[in-house]
């Protein structure tokens, strides 16, 4: 007797009613993906549930790669046995002896009506043959080591015990596609995981200004989007040419207003990806307050380009919250690398921190904007970057 099968709880997708057929193929679909190397395997779906069997695989290196798939709610290994009582005693006895638990509770969900027990009948039947045939372990109904789980569905019946949580939120692909402003720094690849969990799928827009930013800030970029795949497939990232914009920027506009141009401009640059890809919002990393150009006033005054949602999903949290998730999804080593990015290199001294619109619309009227724009546009140079060579390297603090 052995653990043959992984099960795959779901949780939150159970209540989205008639969409629920199209998130479970999603995520069947984005399951299927990530265990493409594991070609023995096979992915089953059954009522509430999808299951996962081994065919004598390893199930450990499966779980670490199935828990981190958003639309999972929780994860067991689980022995499928017929529906006899014999066959059911014996599992359950295995999965006891396979835990660490010192006292246990047996719960028992009869889904299939023809089966000759009911389930209190059953709980009470294996809870007793348990104790039976171990030592030392004791009931605990309320606050047990282990609960030993089982399902008797119409075809088989599951025996789970260690319940492993996953993911959560939704599965990558069923909430739209959103342009993610990916600078190297630490919070915009925080702030696209966060959008991922929430099932939005990413493109990568990051603004790149050679000479003065090297080619390994760029690839720095990448290093990053490549630690994000980690959370769907893979990721488009549009290298922009920015230079040239930047520097006349910096010649034509106030300095206390340059940097509040230049995010105007990103924006701008932003949305004309945006409506060339068909993707209906932008994604930044900025919190509230964290830096001077983070302010509301600034936010108010950078917005005005675009009627395009841009979402902020760091836009209340603390740094050392942010700092946590970036750990936790192995992107911190790479922000913290020191290599110089755009923003850093024409910071001007003194940004204004309350920026008017009035004012800087007023600035922008005598720079003509546009053909740089176009050029910055049609010159991108897109890049897809594959979850292929990723190593599983996350951290458990996320759950
Ligand atoms: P991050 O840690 O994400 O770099 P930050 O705290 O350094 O953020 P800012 O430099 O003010 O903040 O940038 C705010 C947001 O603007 C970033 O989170 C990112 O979404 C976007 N951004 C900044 N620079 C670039 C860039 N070179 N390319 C693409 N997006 C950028
Ligand atoms: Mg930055």
């Amino acid at each position: 007797m052995e653990f043959d099968h992984i099960l795959i709880r779901y949780g939150e997708l159970a209540l989205k009613g008639r969409n629920q057929k199209y998130f479970i193929n999603q995520l069947q679909h984005n399951i299927q993906h990530k265990l493409k190397p594991f070609p023995n395997i096979k992915l089953k779906r059954t009522q509430g549930r999808l299951f996962i069997l081994l065919n004598g695989e390893e199930p450990q290196p499966i779980i670490e790669r199935v828990r981190w798939i958003f639309g999972i709610h929780s994860l067991s290994l689980a022995i499928k046995v017929p529906n006899e009582l014999t066959k059911i005693e014996e599992a359950a006895l295995y999965a006891l002896e396979n835990s660490d638990g010192k006292t246990f509770k047996v719960s028992v969900r009869r889904v299939n009506k023809s089966f000759p027990k009911g389930s209190q009948e059953m709980n009470q039947h294996l809870g007793a043959h348990l104790l039976r045939y171990t030592e030392g372990i004791h009931v605990d109904v309320h606050n047990p080591d282990v609960e030993i789980k089982v399902e008797i569905r119409k075809d088989a019946t599951y025996i789970t015990s260690h319940v492993i949580p996953g993911a959560g939120g939704l599965p990558v692909g069923t909430s739209g596609k959103t342009l993610l402003l990916l600078s190297g720094g630490i919070d915009s690849p925080v702030a696209g995981y966060m959008m991922m969990k929430r099932g939005v799928e990413l493109e990568a827009i990051h603004f790149h200004s050679p000479p003065f930013t090297s080619d390994r800030a760029k690839q720095k970029v990448l290093d990053l989007a490549e630690k994000l795949t980690a959370f769907g497939h893979q990721l488009k990232v549009h290298v922009v040419p920015f230079t040239t914009l930047q520097q006349k920027i910096f010649q034509e506009i106030p300095e206390g207003y340059a940097m509040t141009v230049m995010r105007r401009m990103m924006f701008r640059i932003s949305e004309a990806v945006c409506r060339k890809h068909n993707i209906l919002s932008m994604t930044t990393g900025e919190s509230l307050g964290q830096v001077a150009s983070q302010t509301m006033e600034s936010m108010h005054t950078i917005n005005e380009v675009t009627n395009f949602p841009i979402l902020r999903p760091l836009v209340a949290m603390d740094k050392q919250e942010i700092i946590k998730i970036s750990r936790a999804i192995d992107t911190y080593d790479i922000s913290i690398r020191p290599y110089e990015d755009c923003c850093t290199i024409f910071v001007p001294k003194s940004p204004k921190t309350k920026p008017k619109r009035d004012k800087v619309n007023q600035f922008e009227e005598s720079f003509d904007y546009q053909s740089y724009i176009d050029e910055a546009v049609q010159n991108i140079e897109t890049i897809v970057v594959s979850d292929e060579k990723r190593q599983d390297n996350l951290f458990d603090e996320l759950f």
